[in-house]
């Protein structure tokens, strides 16, 4: 996960890019960079330190697999 600080936008928020471990696809979008760094240093679960970006978005910051990868995975083990 690579975070672009010094891009930090007037609301806080910081563009990101990461590779996806599984598939090598890669991934950019914005993060509030300040509640981020609540949840990096453990003060709060992601869900309330970002609790509008969607599931599928959040899963990337707390598995670094991308949303494609998460839902293959998550349907085969359901299949099981
Ligand atoms: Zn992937």
């Amino acid at each position: 996960m690579l975070l672009y600080n010094h891009l930090m936008d007037e609301k806080g928020n910081v563009p990101y890019k990461h590779t996806c471990p599984v598939c090598g696809k890669k991934i950019t979008g914005k993060v509030h960079f300040e509640s981020l760094e609540k949840y990096m240093r453990g003060e709060m679960h992601i869900q309330h330190a970002l609790p509008n970006m969607p599931a599928p978005e959040r899963e990337l910051f707390i598995t670094g697999i991308c949303n494609i990868c998460w839902q293959h995975m998550f349907s085969e083990n359901k299949a099981v």
